[in-house]
Parts: structure tokens; C-alpha cells; sequence
């Protein structure tokens, strides 16, 4: 039986600790399917295209071929539970960084275990190096010319400065 688990988020862009929760992931899972959440009425930094490039470019730098060749990324607007069904995901992958992470994740895990008990949520813990990392302060930081190498994979850090700060 294949072990397909949906790693879904923004990944706006993808940093140092979402992969680290895809690398954890590929050793659980024979495919993983990174789900980029489209919001109508959200403006993102990265086009959903762009992000899916990056993630595709970090996993080819930081994994093996053969793991980078396990990793889908697809673009959802839709439930969760609907997206995981549609892609025949068992799994549901979710990053904890620290006890806010758990309230809420114990919560939608909650739910989606309700809507669909057969598509199992599975909690993957940050690794310390990686556990304060949130892409939103890595744009932040990015937007006002701090230094963020120490947040991305290498291939986001170049685009990343270029978009945060057009006129630099
Ligand atoms: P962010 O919160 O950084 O904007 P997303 O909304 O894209 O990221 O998060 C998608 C998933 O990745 C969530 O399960 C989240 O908990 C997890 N995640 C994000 N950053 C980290 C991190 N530094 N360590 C572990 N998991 C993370």
C-alpha cells in the first residue's frame, strides 16, 4: 500500500522549518503532497507558480534525488479533508513548534477527524535548530533588509531579498 500524506500551508515562501517537517515526513510517507492554500483576497508575496518552483528548488538541494522525486506540490482552495480525499492521502501533516501550535492543530485535527476518520492526522515536532521559524516574520524581516539566510533553503534567500525589497 502506498503511504500518501498531504503536507498542507502557505508556504509563502517555503523556509528552513517547513522542510525540515518534509524531510521528516518523506521518512513516514512513500509520497508526500505539499498543498499550497490559495486564498482569494489574500495577497501573497510569492505567486502561487513561484512557490511551488521554490519548494521544487529546495527539495532538489537539500534532499536526495530520490527523495525530491517522491514530493508532489499542488495549489488547494478547499477543504483540507476534500483535498486529502481527492489526492487519496491517508495522512494529514502538520508541523508543532509549541503549545499555541497544539491548541489549535488538537482542534482542527478534532475536526477533520470527525468529517473524515480514515485520513489521520499525524503531529511532527519542530526540530530545535528550526522551531522559532515562522514565514511571516521571515517576511518581515526580509521587507525591512535584515538578513534572513538563516531562515530559508538557499535557493528562496536570493528571490526572497529581491521581492521584499523591489527598489533595492
Ligand atoms: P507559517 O506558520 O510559517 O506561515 P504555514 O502556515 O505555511 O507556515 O504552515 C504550514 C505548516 O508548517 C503548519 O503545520 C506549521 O505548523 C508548519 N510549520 C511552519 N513553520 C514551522 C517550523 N518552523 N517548524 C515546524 N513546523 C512548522
Amino acid at each position: 500500500m502506498t503511504r500518501i500524506a498531504l503536507y498542507p500551508g502557505s508556504f509563502d515562501p517555503v523556509t528552513n522549518g517547513h522542510m525540515d517537517i518534509l524531510r521528516q515526513s518523506l521518512a513516514l510517507a512513500d509520497r508526500v503532497v505539499v498543498a499550497i492554500g490559495i486564498h482569494p483576497g489574500k495577497s501573497p508575496l510569492f505567486s502561487f507558480d513561484e512557490r511551488v518552483a521554490l519548494i521544487h528548488a529546495s527539495a532538489e538541494a537539500e534532499f536526495s534525488p530520490e527523495e525530491a522525486s517522491r514530493i508532489d506540490v499542488i495549489a488547494f482552495d478547499d477543504l483540507v479533508i476534500n483535498t486529502a480525499r481527492s489526492q487519496k492521502a491517508g495522512y494529514l501533516v502538520r508541523g508543532l513548534r509549541d503549545g499555541t501550535d497544539l491548541d489549535y492543530e488538537m482542534q482542527m485535527a478534532g475536526m477533520n477527524g470527525t468529517l473524515e476518520p480514515d485520513i489521520r492526522t499525524i503531529f511532527l515536532p519542530a526540530s530545535p535548530n528550526v522551531r522559532h521559524i515562522t514565514a511571516t516574520l521571515v517576511r518581515q524581516i526580509a521587507k525591512m533588509g535584515g538578513e534572513i539566510s538563516a531562515f530559508v533553503p538557499e535557493p528562496v534567500a536570493e528571490p526572497l531579498r529581491r521581492r521584499a525589497r523591489p527598489d533595492n
